[in-house]
């Protein structure tokens, strides 16, 4: 199957997926405070996603997970960080990114961009944990995707970071590798979008943090209102 045919493939699967699903019950957007009867704050709204997810079943990680890790921080952060999925340390905590990756993550966020861990939002493009951290497959991801769009429909971060390759793929809709999605700047529903490493593999390749610091210097300058 070529790389065009694999996109289609997945943009059409994506679609199918979507229109299948019967209402979760929670809006689709923030509500805005001047709609009528809009009582209900972001906060209460990914409450709302965590309770519909309830004790999952809808994929086979289901079995082996400990903790469903939903994602956690600011509600109303301007920017958010997406990973791949939980590890070990977060399926045991289920919190996103607590384990070595997760410190490199906090690194990034509070050295490299100033900004408190609290103040930005923090979750995956899968919830639990894939066995022996294997990569997250088409059906796991596709389970999971619609409390992700309503996380970043709630959330409506100004900016996205996509970590690695699997998120990456996910905020472009794009079956491209990471190196060439990295470098560009992507459109997730009028939300700007920074493609990244992965930390953990800026554990493993430490000379990657130089293009890693370049990208967060795009996401400051897009944060700050400037386009890059
Ligand atoms: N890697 C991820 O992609 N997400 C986590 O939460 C932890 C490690």
């Amino acid at each position: 199957m070529s790389e065009r045919e694999a996109v289609l493939r997945d943009l059409a699967e994506r679609a199918r997926f979507y229109a299948s699903l019967t209402s979760i019950g929670i809006a689709h957007d923030r509500p805005r405070p001047e709609a009528e009867g809009a009582t209900t704050a972001p906060a209460e709204d990914l409450t709302a996603i965590r309770e519909f997810i309830g004790d999952c079943q809808r994929c086979k990680l289901a079995g082996g997970r400990k903790n469903i890790v939903f994602g956690q921080g600011n509600p109303k952060a301007a920017l958010m960080f997406v990973g791949e999925a939980p590890g070990a340390d977060e399926d045991e905590q289920g919190l996103a990114f607590v384990g070595r990756a997760g410190q490199l993550l906090t690194d990034i966020i509070e050295k490299g961009l100033k900004i408190p861990r609290q103040d930005v939002y923090i979750a995956n493009v899968i919830k639990c944990r894939p066995p022996q951290n294997r990569n997250p497959e088409p059906d796991e991801i596709l389970s999971c995707q619609p409390f992700l769009e309503k996380q970043i429909a709630l959330i409506r971060p100004r900016v996205l970071v996509g970590l690695g390759k699997f998120s990456a793929q996910w905020l472009f809709k794009s079956m491209e590798p990471i190196s060439r999605l990295r470098g560009r700047i992507g459109d997730y529903d009028g939300i700007k979008v920074v493609p990244t490493f992965h930390p953990a593999y800026l554990l493993r390749n430490p000379g990657a943090k130089k293009d890693v610091w370049e990208d967060m210097k795009v996401v400051r300058r897009l944060l700050a209102g400037d386009e890059p």
